[in-house]
Order: C-alpha cells, then sequence, then structure tokens
C-alpha cells in the first residue's frame, strides 16, 4: 500500500481560469494606478492599469485582425501557436510575457546566455512561430534561427524587437518593433480559458527532467493559478503600501518567472526587475527602492553573508530573503541571516523546493521556522499530496529515504511532443517523480538528502549532462565521454566535471604535459560551445574509458566517487 502525505495545510480554492484574469482581472482589488513593475537601471515604470492596456494592446498587434507580423509576410498567430522571449528582464520581457497570455498564445522563454545552437534547439523544439528578442541579442537569434533552417527573410518577419519603454543607442532596421505592435488596437478582452480551458498549456520553459535534453515542459494556466493561490499559506503577507520585491532571477527560469513576474502581481505588489546578478546594482536596487522580499540561490546567499560591498547599503526593510533552486545548508542559512543582521535588517533566510515541472514551488519553510528547520525545504504546500518511494517500489517508512513523488494541481501536463519522457515521469495516477531523494519528519518537514537523476545544477541553472556529452563528442579528437557534478563549498555551486576519452588514445594518457595541455585546449573549446553556465569549470580530466554498464549507460557513481579522490588529493 503506497504511503501518501497530504499538505499539513487545508486546500485552498483554485479557480480554473486564465493565468491573466487571474493576475489582471477588471475587477482587481488593486488599483490600476499601482506600480507594477521598475526598472531598476532606468529608473522607469509601468503600472498594473498600463501592463494590462498595453498586454491587451500586444495581443492585438499579435493575433488581431490587424496582425502586424502578417501583414508583413510573416507568420498569422491564433490562440495555441508558440512565441519564444530572448530577452533578460526588461520592461519590454514583463509586456511581452502578459500580452501572449493575454492572446492565448503560448511563451517559450530562452536563456538569454544561449549559444546559437541552444536557441536553434528550442526554437525548433517548441515550434516557435514568433521570436521577441532584446537587441542586443539578435545576433544569436539570427544565427540561431539559421541554425533551425529559416531563410534570412523569413526569419526577420518572425522576430520583434524587444523596445517597449526602452532607450537603445541604435534599434537594427528592417525589423518589427514590439513599440509598433501595441499601436494598431486592442484586444477588447483577453482569451478566455475558464472550465476544462484551464488545462491548456500557457508557458513552456525547458528543462531536462531526469534524464537527457532539455525538454519542452508543458506549464497549464491552472498550474501558474494553483500556485498563485497555493503560494500565500506559506509565505509573507505581502502587502502593496508596504512591500517591494527583487527580481533579479531571469524570467527565463521559472523560478524567477513565477517568483518576480507573476505572484507579486497578484498581490497588488512591484516588483524591481535588473538585468541579471550583478553585485553593485543588485545592492543599489534594494537600497534605492527599499526592497523588502528577495528572491535568491544559494551562491548569492554566501556572498550576502560574506561580501563587504553590501556595508554601503541600506538593507533595514529587507523583511525576508528567500532561497531555492539549489540546497541551502542551516549553516548558510544562520550565517546569513546574522549578517543581514548586522547590515541592520530583520530579515531571515528561508528555503523552498520545486522544480519547472512542478510550477516551480512544492514546499517552503514558513518563516518562523527559518531557524528551528534552518536546513529543510519545509513542508508541502496546501493542495499537494507526497511519496517517498524506494527504489525496489516500495514506500519508505517513516525518517527513510525515498525518491519524492509529488502529485496535485500544480505538475506540469508533460513534456512538449515527448510521450516518452511524460510517460517516464509521471505515473498513470498523477505521480510526478522528481529525482530527488528526500526524507520527512514526523511533523511533515521534508529534506532533499541526495539527487537520483543525473542533472547538475550551477548556480540554480540547469546543466543537463547529455547536453554537454554530446557537444563534447562533436570535437574531433573525443571518442567519448562522460559529465558529473562536484560540489565548490567556496561558490556554493556544483560545478561541471567532463571525462574524456582521447582520439589520439594511448599517447595522449601517457604523457602528463600533453594530457594537460589537451584538458585546458578542450575546457577552452567548449566555451565557444555553451552557454556560460555550462562551462566546465569543474575540471576537464583523461581517461581511458567511461565506466559503463552492460546497458552503454554511464555509471556516474563511479565517476563521481572517482571525482571525490581526485579533488580530496588522495
Ligand atoms: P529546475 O527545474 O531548474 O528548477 O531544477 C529543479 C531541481 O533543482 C530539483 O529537482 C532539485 O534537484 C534542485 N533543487 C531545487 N531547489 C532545491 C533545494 N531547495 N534543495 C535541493 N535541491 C533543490
Amino acid at each position: 500500500m503506497p504511503v501518501i502525505y497530504k499538505s499539513t495545510f487545508p486546500d485552498v480554492e483554485i479557480p480554473r481560469r486564465s493565468i491573466f484574469t487571474h493576475l489582471l482581472p477588471t475587477n482587481s482589488p488593486y488599483a490600476d494606478s499601482l506600480p507594477a513593475f521598475i526598472d531598476a537601471p532606468t529608473g522607469k515604470s509601468v503600472t498594473r492599469g498600463e501592463l494590462r492596456d498595453h498586454a491587451l494592446r500586444f495581443a492585438y498587434g499579435l493575433t488581431g485582425d490587424k496582425q502586424v507580423l502578417a501583414s508583413r509576410g510573416g507568420p498569422q498567430l491564433a490562440r495555441g501557436d508558440v512565441v519564444a522571449i530572448f530577452s533578460p528582464n526588461t520592461l519590454s520581457f514583463t509586456l511581452a510575457l502578459y500580452g501572449c497570455f493575454a492572446a492565448g498564445v503560448l511563451v517559450s522563454p530562452l536563456n538569454s546566455s544561449y549559444t546559437p545552437h541552444e536557441v536553434s534547439h528550442q526554437i525548433m523544439n517548441s515550434r516557435a512561430k514568433v521570436i521577441v528578442v532584446h537587441p542586443q541579442l539578435l545576433p544569436t537569434l539570427l544565427k540561431g534561427l539559421a541554425a533551425a533552417g529559416f531563410p534570412a527573410e523569413d526569419a526577420q518577419r518572425r522576430i520583434i524587437v524587444a523596445n517597449w519603454r526602452e532607450n537603445f543607442d541604435s534599434i537594427p532596421t528592417g525589423y518589427t518593433l514590439l513599440d509598433e505592435l501595441v499601436n494598431v488596437g486592442k484586444l477588447e478582452r483577453e482569451v478566455s480559458f475558464d472550465g476544462r480551458y484551464a488545462d491548456e498549456t500557457t508557458l513552456l520553459c525547458y528543462s531536462s527532467g531526469t534524464t537527457g535534453l532539455a525538454k519542452g515542459v508543458e506549464t497549464t494556466h491552472r498550474n501558474l493559478v494553483s500556485i498563485m493561490c497555493m503560494f500565500p499559506s506559506v509565505f509573507i503577507d505581502v502587502k502593496p503600501e508596504e512591500d517591494k520585491m527583487l527580481g533579479f532571477l531571469p524570467g527565463y527560469h521559472i523560478y524567477g518567472l513565477v517568483k518576480a513576474l507573476l505572484y507579486p502581481i497578484s498581490r497588488g505588489v512591484a516588483t524591481v526587475i535588473i538585468r541579471g546578478f550583478d553585485i553593485e546594482m543588485f545592492s543599489v536596487a534594494i537600497h534605492k527602492y527599499k526592497v523588502s522580499v528577495c528572491a535568491m540561490v544559494p551562491p548569492v546567499i554566501l556572498l550576502l553573508a560574506k561580501h563587504p560591498v553590501f556595508e554601503k547599503f541600506d538593507f533595514s526593510h529587507v523583511k525576508l530573503v528567500t532561497s531555492g533552486g539549489a540546497p541551502l545548508g542551516a549553516d548558510l542559512t544562520r550565517e546569513a541571516t546574522a549578517r543581514l543582521k548586522k547590515l541592520g535588517s530583520k530579515a531571515v533566510v528561508v528555503q523552498g523546493y520545486g522544480l519547472t515541472e512542478t510550477s516551480p514551488t512544492s514546499h517552503y519553510n514558513p518563516m518562523e521556522y527559518w531557524d528551528t528547520k534552518a536546513g529543510t525545504i519545509g513542508p508541502l504546500l496546501p493542495n499537494l499530496e507526497a511519496r517517498l518511494v524506494q527504489d525496489d517500489g516500495t514506500d519508505a517508512r517513516e525518517g527513510e529515504r525515498g525518491e519524492l513523488w509529488i502529485r496535485g494541481p500544480s505538475i506540469m501536463k508533460g513534456y512538449l511532443h515527448n510521450a516518452t519522457a511524460t510517460f517516464n515521469s509521471i505515473t498513470p495516477d498523477g505521480w510526478f517523480q522528481t529525482g530527488d531523494i528526500a526524507v520527512r519528519s514526523s511533523d511533515g518537514w521534508y529534506s532533499i538528502v541526495d539527487r537520483k537523476k543525473e542533472l547538475i545544477k550551477y548556480k540554480g541553472f540547469q546543466v543537463p549532462p547529455a547536453d554537454l556529452e554530446a557537444v563534447l563528442l562533436t570535437h574531433d579528437d573525443i571518442v567519448d565521454s562522460g559529465v558529473i557534478g562536484v560540489y565548490s563549498e567556496k561558490e556554493a555551486t556544483e560545478l561541471p566535471r567532463a571525462y574524456i576519452v582521447p582520439r589520439a588514445g594511448a599517447s595522449v594518457l601517457q604523457s602528463r604535459v600533453e594530457r594537460e595541455k589537451f584538458q585546458q585546449d578542450v575546457e577552452r573549446w567548449i566555451r565557444g560551445k555553451v552557454a556560460r553556465h555550462k562551462y566546465l569549470r569543474g575540471g576537464v580530466v583523461c581517461v581511458e574509458a567511461i565506466p559503463k554498464s552492460a546497458a552503454g549507460k554511464i555509471l556516474r557513481k563511479e565517476l563521481r566517487a572517482r571525482a571525490k579522490k581526485e579533488l580530496s588529493g588522495s
């Protein structure tokens, strides 16, 4: 008999409607004049009313009777089509996101450090018809579209340059601008996803899941609305007149997208956005805009605990720092909280957990337990159920380890165009298998103790080993490879480390000088091929053979044990 743990919180009601209707309803309790997003680098902002109005305008320009791209020979868009966004966090990003929600088209955000090859994979896999792009990323996008087989003229007609509320020194000519798109008309109201239509997909973030290459995670309107409704049970009660949240986590990862670009809107609170992590800009944004709630990742929490730069800034209004995306230990939790106190803040650091596939948060440690339950991921959110399943298929007993399985309304619909991966990750009765090993205490707090799946996380970003292994095999002098993660205490993150079998075989392996040179060459070579977070910062090591099972599967456990020995110097 399965042992099913229900959330310790009472279920909450989850309306069946579109995420747009949920966040920006015409009868909202929050005034239109409240700020929605503030762009820290430029100081420009957009109110809730403007966001709604312009999103409906964007939706019209994209899918209405006078579609701008279609009128210029580009693709015709309708409900259910896919639009990619390739941009760091800007006001244009927020407009494109809400505009797509309003238009009923799916959004697929691309990591803004992707190389053309990675862009092309996601565009082809998601079948995106149109791409909204930050002007600086246009050259990468064009190469990516060429690699995906789009002739130059066709590619040009699919692009919208994201220049809304921006002053760029120069804007590339010959492309449709976001500013033009919002000026042709306005949808009377957003496309409805009431009732059973709430189960339609609205978002396609990419995740490798437990194995293989990045896959499109089908997140539905209901998934997103459910997280908006479930999260207040565990989260601090934020208020428009008191609070501001920080949006430095990128909107192209579901953690940043939900925590900074959607959740604050559901509570009437403004988000201060910055374009990625720059320690100075990050501190200035918190200081200048009196930010009270910040979602972070462990390597940033480490900086917060130690870096002298923060002493120059006022942190007194910070109430809460949330960590997610990767494990945060009890010691660092306490160290960072003590540092915040020294900086004049009463804030505490708490940890949440989840996956792209769980939209994303499934567990969160309420603020009052920040110390007594430090290092845990907290209890299950309401409306969710969990199991801890052992390798033999039986459920773990109290205090025992097992793979964490989760069921409930925030679990993705499946992986896009990939029935096999969906079948392998969600059981017929709805249990999503996380690939993480957890234990549960008798009072319902969970801790992640290991990871069963292949995934490596560098500073909260996914590094699928299969992805790096495929790239390494394109090197003329490499015949086989195996990639694992090694943990760096110094940086509070895992680092990808590659084991490679050189084509030259014995000769490279025998000469230390030659071997080290080859390893360094490969480490440099990969930088031209993959996004920054996938660089082989954990090292490259030449070996004679990659350990494999009889079925040809890489024995990563053996590689991990080997790395442990090598890195401890024994
Ligand atoms: P992603 O889909 O990119 O959000 O990655 C999800 C994975 O990140 C999880 O399956 C975990 O392996 C890891 N993860 C996220 N949050 C935590 C946490 N608080 N503790 C441990 N691992 C985490």
